[in-house]
C-alpha cells in the first residue's frame, strides 16, 4: 500500500503534505506534486494536511493511473521537502475538474 497524489493537486500545489512527511517522498512537477510508492511508508500525516483533498490511500477504488503517474514521475521529478511558492491562482484552480486532462505537465519542477 502506498498514498497517492491525485487530479486535484494539479495547479494547486500547496505544499503542506511535504513539510510533514517523515521520509520525504514527495517529488516536484511543474504544476503538481507525486508521491514516490517504494519510500512511502504509508503513515497517513499528510492525507490531512493537504487543503485539495489530493492525496488519498491507494486501497480506495479506481486509483491506478493515479499510482502508477506517481511511480512513473518519482523517478524522474525533483525531490522536494520544504514548501515553497503557491501559485496566485491555486484557489481558484482548487475543484476545477478534469485537471489531468486540461492542465497536467510531464515537466519537472525544482524541487527543494
Ligand atoms: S498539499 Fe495537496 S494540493 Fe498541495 S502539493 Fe500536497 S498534495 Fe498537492
Ligand atoms: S503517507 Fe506518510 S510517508 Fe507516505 S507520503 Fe504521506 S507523509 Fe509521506
Amino acid at each position: 500500500m502506498t498514498y497517492v497524489v491525485t487530479d486535484n493537486c494539479i495547479r494547486c500545489k500547496y505544499m503542506d503534505c511535504v513539510e510533514v512527511c517523515p521520509v520525504d517522498c514527495f517529488y516536484e512537477g511543474e504544476n503538481m506534486l507525486v508521491i514516490n510508492p517504494n519510500e512511502c511508508i504509508d503513515c497517513g500525516v499528510c492525507e490531512p494536511e493537504c487543503p485539495a483533498e489530493a492525496i488519498l490511500p491507494d486501497t480506495e477504488n479506481g486509483l491506478e493511473k493515479w499510482l502508477e503517474l506517481n511511480r512513473t514521475y518519482s523517478e524522474s521529478w525533483p525531490n522536494i521537502t520544504q514548501k515553497g511558492d503557491v501559485p496566485a491562482d491555486a484557489d481558484a484552480m482548487k475543484d476545477v475538474p478534469d485537471k489531468f486532462e486540461q492542465f497536467f505537465s510531464s515537466e519537472p519542477g525544482s524541487g527543494s
